[in-house]
């Protein structure tokens, strides 16, 4: 029997998991937790190993080829090797990719490796490390780097994550290009969300990635085709550089058309888009091997009701209060 693939009522095909594993984040991003992690639910647990296997193994048989772990910070979980390597041996995952803010990269990423990760997404806002240090209230940018290195010399595919931030890094971009110019990295610029939490920053520092966009082009940089398990950026590459230039405009227009993700929540929820107004619950068919069939029949049910778009440009935010408890 041919696999079947998760799709939606506008022919969207979804063969790209994202897992968020925990809602705890050790580090305090002026645009994500400026305040650090708060606590908002104290009878939250989060999803345990047993659990993601059967998860993973669902989605799996029902298409899903990409595994992406991500928090809140992924790395705070002391079982994440264990979690990369319950993905890597799930029938019908290919990659199992991991966004971190790096604070453990160095120390774990021989670990993580080990245990089946192939593709790593570090956020980076600055290469300056005191302006590092002011957007994430740590001082860990050195070490952060170091562990880049590793990771690429393990043959890891790695990529970098900037949220484009006016009046805080945006002057700093070239400094983004020049350090692809001899490294096999794509460098992501995101574009800043509204969240429930953010506006006012949002507000003062939001800038447009169509601005970006035309400041790549004019330099030379060419847009590249996507394949059907990539990410949300669009990928630029210049004969200049060895690396990449992605960029991510979820204010675009047409930015939805191509969705191909869908996420679940460290307690188990499945969101069918970021900025979504509820969390789906799953939790009562992972305990058990044998619920996988009732819990193929309920994902493929629910995504029958994936909205066609997020509706952020009109200020709406869904539930999402900030991205810590979901994961990007
Ligand atoms: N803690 C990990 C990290 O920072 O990589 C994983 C979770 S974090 C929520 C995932 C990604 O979302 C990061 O690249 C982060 O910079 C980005 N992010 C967080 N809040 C955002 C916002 N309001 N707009 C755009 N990107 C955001
Ligand atoms: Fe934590 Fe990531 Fe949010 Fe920064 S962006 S506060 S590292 S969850």
């Amino acid at each position: 029997m041919l696999p079947q693939t998760l799709s939606d009522a506008y022919g969207r095909r979804f063969k790209y998991l994202r897992l968020s594993v925990t809602d705890v984040c050790n580090f305090s991003c002026s645009y994500c937790l400026p305040d650090g992690y708060q606590c908002h639910d104290a009878d939250h647990v989060n999803l345990n190993t047993s659990e993601i296997k059967n998860l993973l193994s669902a989605f799996a048989a029902l298409g899903t080829e990409k595994v992406r772990l991500t928090g809140g910070e992924p790395s705070v979980r002391k079982d994440l090797s264990n979690i990369i390597n319950i993905a890597a041996k799930t029938n019908g995952i290919k990659t199992v990719a991991l966004t971190t803010n790096g604070y453990k990269l160095k120390e774990n990423i021989q670990q993580w490796h080990d245990a089946g990760l192939n593709a790593l997404n570090i956020s980076m806002d600055s290469l300056d490390a005191r302006l590092f240090k002011t957007i994430t209230g740590h001082d860990r940018l050195d070490k952060i780097l170091e562990g880049i290195e590793i990771a690429l010399d393990l043959g890891i595919k790695v990529k970098a994550n900037a949220v484009l931030l006016k009046g805080i890094n945006a002057h700093q971009l070239p400094l983004f290009l020049d350090w692809v110019k001899h490294r096999p990295v794509s460098f992501r610029f995101i574009e800043l969300m509204q969240t429930g939490d953010n506006e006012d920053y949002f507000k003062a520092h939001h800038l447009s990635g169509d601005k970006v966009r035309q400041w790549l082009l004019k330099q030379g940089w060419t847009l590249q085709p996507r394949n059907e398990t990539a990410g949300p950026a669009d990928e630029y590459r210049s004969e200049h550089h060895q690396g990449r230039i992605g960029l991510i405009t979820p204010y675009g227009k047409d930015f939805c058309s191509s969705c191909n993700r869908l996420r679940v929540s460290s307690a188990g929820n499945l969101h069918l888009c970021l900025f979504a107004e509820n969390g789906h619950n799953l939790r009562h068919l992972l305990q058990q091997p044998e619920q996988q069939q009732q819990l193929q029949n309920l994902l493929q049910s629910l995504l029958t009701s994936k909205e066609a778009t997020h509706y952020l440009q009109q200020g709406y935010t869904g539930s999402t209060y900030n991205l810590s408890m979901l994961g990007g």
